[in-house]
This record gives structure tokens, sequence and C-alpha cells, in this order.
């Protein structure tokens, strides 16, 4: 593992991070462990010390959470990662880890509505300025600067309106400002989105979503360079314990083994929905990353490998319309997850963005009438037959 192969994605994602036991097991080992045995007093203490490498208690690691968590460092080509027990514990541990009380946060408004409270809510109460920005307009980020400025957070594509933030030019701001840059990762995934490469400073996943991708478990990781993790995340995870389940980890591991191929046939299948519900009668409008007609679609083409495996778009008739339309579905399930291979419909005004007052859920471009939908594996003429029945129906 120390030789350092010249892997594409795809086969990172199936061997990356592999540490076999000496039974030589094909599939990676769970090991459903809390602590592990030290053969003498004397191997304890050095342990401790760190002057012998090994485990010592799976809250601080676990040699299935370990694959996992060297797995993503390959895909994502970060030098060190943290897993977590979910999305959300990996968001609050890179932003927390990141500011003490007096330091500035500006942040794109466009956030999932949990990252959004971490922003306008627990960093003003222990002492964090925040400054909610339009993400997509750079000269809303050097406004925003201050001279406690520490740390800028975005998510591109955002949830639930798709709109695509230049990360670069995000970073270039941050940069010229002395603050770190977080990008919440989820919607691009790391095959089709690498924020380190365009300037970002740390990674953060929700594994939950297109990682697992088979709505089976929690799971989150946070990665960056190794001297920020070891300055800042290190003690934090030993002590708080946001650890990620050896199980979990495992079942991310097999996630990401089948990753490209998911994620390749959703985008494909997004794609073709998209163009199939553009301009149709009903359909007031169709975000998609990846369209010609979309807001960012020069950013896109400069920061993107691939389009999306979710659309946006917007009914005419609003929300009854939007209810009429979920309720026909057959196939495709109601749902505020993604990235599944099950194909997901979301209607962010009453159910993730409800939190929020009308008057910002305007501002973000949520309406009664706009749905995500979340393209899974099924056979995409089956799910265009269903969205066109529902769409009848509701019309
Ligand atoms: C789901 C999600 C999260 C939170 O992840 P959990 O695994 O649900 O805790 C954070 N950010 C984005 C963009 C998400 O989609």
């Amino acid at each position: 593992m120390s030789v350092k192969k010249n892997w594409k994605p795809a086969t990172e994602l199936v061997h990356g991070g592999t540490m076999r036991s000496q039974f030589g097991e094909t599939s990676e080992a769970i090991f459903l462990t809390q602590g592990f045995i030290y053969e003498t007093a004397e191997a304890a203490e050095a342990r401790f010390k760190g002057e012998e490498p090994g485990f010592i208690y799976s809250r601080y690691a676990n040699p299935t959470v370990h694959m996992f968590e060297q797995r993503m460092c390959a895909l994502e080509g970060a030098e060190d990662a943290r897993a977590t027990a979910s999305g959300m514990a990996a968001v609050a541990a890179a932003l927390l880890c990141s500011v003490k009380a007096g330091d500035h946060v500006v942040a794109a408004r466009a956030l999932f509505g949990s990252c959004r409270w971490i922003i306008e809510t627990l960093m003003p109460k222990n002492g964090v300025e925040t400054t909610l920005v339009d993400g997509t307009k750079i000269g809303e980020w050097e406004k925003a600067v201050r001279p406690n400025t520490k740390l800028f957070f975005l998510e591109s594509p955002t949830n639930p309106t798709l709109e695509v933030i230049d990360i670069a030019a995000v970073a270039r701001v941050a940069n010229a400002a002395g603050a770190r840059v977080v990008v919440d990762n989820v919607f691009a995934t790391p095959l089709q989105q690498k924020p380190l490469e365009l300037g970002a400073h740390v990674v953060v996943y929700s594994a939950t979503k297109h990682i697992d991708g088979q709505g089976r478990c929690l799971g989150g990781v946070v990665l960056s360079d190794k001297k920020w993790i070891d300055e800042n995340l290190h003690d934090y995870f030993r002590h708080t314990g946001p650890s990620l389940s050896p199980f979990n980890a495992w079942t991310l591991l097999k996630g990401l083994e089948t990753l490209p191929v998911r994620v390749r046939q959703q985008t494909e299948s997004a794609a073709r929905i998209a163009d199939h519900l553009a301009g149709r009668e009903g359909i007031a409008r169709v975000i998609y990353p990846g369209r010609k007609d979309h807001p960012q679609a020069d950013i896109i083409a400069r920061q993107m490998k691939g389009g999306s495996t979710l659309i946006c778009f917007e009914l005419t008739g609003g929300k009854k319309a939007a209810f009429a339309f979920q309720n026909a579905l057959d196939i495709v399930g109601i749902s505020n997850n993604l990235g599944d291979a099950k194909s997901l419909i979301t209607h962010p005004a009453t159910t993730t963005h409800k939190n929020l007052a009308e008057a910002a859920r305007e501002q973000l471009g949520i309406t009664g009438g706009t749905l995500r939908l979340s393209v899974g594996l099924e056979d995409v003429e089956d799910l265009i037959a269903d969205i066109d029945r529902a769409l009848e129906k509701a019309a």
C-alpha cells in the first residue's frame, strides 16, 4: 500500500486502500471491534506514545474505516481523510474546526438545510460572525470579506436548484483574503468535480448519497492535506467521537466499487429525462447541469467532467400540480434522499426547505411548483413513461 500506483479512478475504487488480513480474503474484512489487544504492557505504552504504529480504539481509527478513508483519498487526490457517522458530522467537523470565536465566515446561501443552520444559527451563537452571499456572484464574495474572514463555504451544484458556483474563482478570492475554502461536493460526486484541484482546501461528502447509492446507511468524510487534518481535525475526532461504524464503512467500500458505473448510468438517464421535460407543456423550466440552457453552462464546461444525476424542474401549476404529479408516480418514490439506485422525487418547499422563510426560499428560486428528481438505475424508458403519465394526471 505504501507504493503509490498510477491507477485510474475506477481501479482505485475497487482496490484502493485494501488491507488484507492473514486470511487473504477477497472482499474487505469487517473489523467489528471497538478495541485491540496489545501483546505486552510495553507495546501498549509504545502505541499510546505513538512510537509504534497500530490501532488503539475504534473511536480513533479502525481498519475497515481506514480502508474507506484511504480509498476516498485515492479517488479525491487528497493526502488524508477522516470518515464520519453522517454527512452532517463531516460538515460540522470541517466548519467548526476551521474557526474560533471572533472569526468571520462567508458562505453561499444555497446550502443543504442543516449546513445553513450551522452557518446561520450555531456559529453566531458561538461568537463566529457569518455572511450569506449569492455564491454565483464572485463580487458578493469579494464584498463580504472582512479583516477577520477565515473561512469560505459552498456547495456546487446546489440543492435543489442545481446552481453552479465557480470554485476556482471563489478560491482566488479566499486566497487573497487568507481564508480557507470548504466545498460540500455531494451533488457533483467525486467523479464529476475535483474541488481540491480547483483550489479548495477541504472537501466534504455525505457518503449517504451516491457513495452508498443504495439507501443502506449514513456516512460522511472530510478530505484535506495531512497538515490541516493533523492540526485541526485529529484531536476533535478523538475527543468528540463522530466516528463511522466499521459495518457502515464496509457498506460504503462496496458502494465505491460500483460508483463510476452507477453515476455514469444515472447521469446518462438524467440527461435524457431533462431533455424530454424541457419545453413540454406544464413545465415552466428545467435546470440541468449539462444542458446548454443552464445559467452557468460555461462554468460547468470548465469545472465539471459530466452533468448530474439530479434534475430540478418547475411545474406551471404550482404546489397543486407538484403534489398531483408526485402522487401519480408509480416507479419514482417520494423521498428526500438522493443519489440512490431508486429514482426519488422531492418537493423542497414543503420538505427539505420548509424551515426557510418564504422570502429566503424565493431568493433560492424554490417555488410551489419546484421539484427535484434524483434519477436512479431503472430503465430510462420506464422512467419516462412514468413521468409522462404523472404529468398528464397533474395537468
Ligand atoms: C445529504 C446532504 C448532507 C448531509 O448528509 P447526511 O449524510 O444526511 O448527514 C450535506 N450536504 C449535502 C449537499 C447533502 O445532500
